[in-house]
């Protein structure tokens, strides 16, 4: 695991989480970019990029300020 001292998400993690099927898709666009928001902010979003990018599962969460399907 890198080092995520400091990390924005702790205590949202519900804003990260990938789109439930359930789940509107208008909230998931809204809880996503707030999620962007917050890593945008985060003083670990090098590190966490660079394992995120690293992994083989690339779920559509948000990490990073990015999803699998957005770039920020
Ligand atoms: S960049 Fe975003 S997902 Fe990564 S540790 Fe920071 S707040 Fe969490």
């Amino acid at each position: 695991m890198p080092n995520l001292r400091g990390a924005a998400c702790v205590g949202s993690p519900g804003l990260f989480d990938p789109r439930d099927p359930s789940e509107d898709p208008a909230d998931t666009a809204y809880r996503h970019n707030a999620a962007r928001e917050l890593c945008r902010t985060c003083p670990a979003l090098e590190e966490c990029r660079d394992w995120a990018d690293s992994q083989p599962d690339q779920t559509p969460a948000v990490t990073g300020a990015r999803t699998r399907e957005t770039a920020a």
